[in-house]
């Protein structure tokens, strides 16, 4: 551990079809990481060609096991955060010549499966977003009524909604309808954020010039890798160790106050986790 501080990873992906997957743990672990929210990979990616909600339960119910074994390598422990890729979308409209309305229908439908292991208490959060490519004016209704759906379950839960979404500074438009929705901004995560966000809490992608913007402006931010992500993304993700590697980087640099911020105050005001209450410092 890195002073007996508890260090999240926000957002990354574990492989749940082989071991892969608990390495990158062992990995983040090794070198002090202790918390992680582990997102499930999109539905195609495993292999469900999803038809109707229930199709995307396997994702989810192999999402959650890993999750149990990532835990039980971990001083803190690891939470799911399950949901609908953005990306759906376009593999139903463009490859499977499904009208936009139905395929925001059955990504709605597989958000309320998701929903469910919220209520369980078996997943921690929701994972929403819209494309952060351009698409056609009926994809991006689509997917903004879907990310809504969303909200309006965050809202009803009480819990908070990850996005994926186009790069931006300013998502106050998006905040706003999570407001409407009775969603509270703060507990709406940008995901592969920069350092610089208006409207929801940014997920910063932990870059060094993105996490010294983010340090430097003081306001309740995340850090995440995105680790073993879309391959419409080649390159772009960061390995298991650099989210505890960068917080040494940035205890280095003098910035005590932003680790706090971003992994024990951030966490609570967000997913209320309590990253400190939930490590076991035994050394
Ligand atoms: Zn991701």
């Amino acid at each position: 551990m890195i002073d007996d501080r508890p260090v999240l990873d926000d957002h990354l992906h574990l492989d749940p079809d082989n071991n892969r997957g608990i390495d990158a743990v062992r990995d983040f672990a090794r070198v002090g990481g202790t918390h992680l929210l582990v997102v499930n990979k999109p539905s195609w990616h495993l292999g469900v060609e999803a038809e109707t909600g229930e199709d995307f339960r396997a994702v989810f119910e192999r999402t959650i096991e890993i999750v149990d074994d990532a835990s039980s390598e971990l001083a803190g422990r690891a939470w799911p955060v399950l949901g609908v890729h953005p990306g759906l979308i376009s593999r139903l409209v463009d490859d499977r010549g499904v009208s936009p309305e139905d395929a925001r229908d059955l990504m709605q439908a597989g958000l309320d499966v998701a929903a469910e292991y919220v209520e369980s208490g078996e997943a921690l959060a929701l994972k929403s977003g819209r494309p952060h490519y351009e698409v056609d004016d009926d994809v991006w209704a689509a997917s903004n009524a879907v990310m809504r759906h969303a909200f309006e379950h965050g809202a009803a839960l009480e819990c908070a909604v990850q996005l994926h979404a186009e790069a931006s500074e300013d998502m106050t438009e998006v905040a706003d309808w999570a407001e409407d929705a009775g969603l509270p901004s703060r507990r709406v995560v940008k995901h592969y954020a920069g350092g610089r966000l208006e409207g929801p809490t940014p997920s910063v992608m932990s870059n060094k010039d993105r996490l010294e913007t983010a340090a430097e402006r003081g306001e309740p931010f995340l850090m995440e890798t995105d680790y073993i992500d879309d391959p419409d993304r080649p390159g772009a993700v960061l390995g298991p160790k650099t989210v505890p590697r960068r917080v040494r980087w940035l205890l280095e640099n003098g910035h005590d106050e932003a680790v706090r911020i971003a992994h024990v105050e951030t966490p609570r005001r967000v997913y209320g986790i309590d990253t400190e209450a939930t490590l076991e410092r035994d050394g």
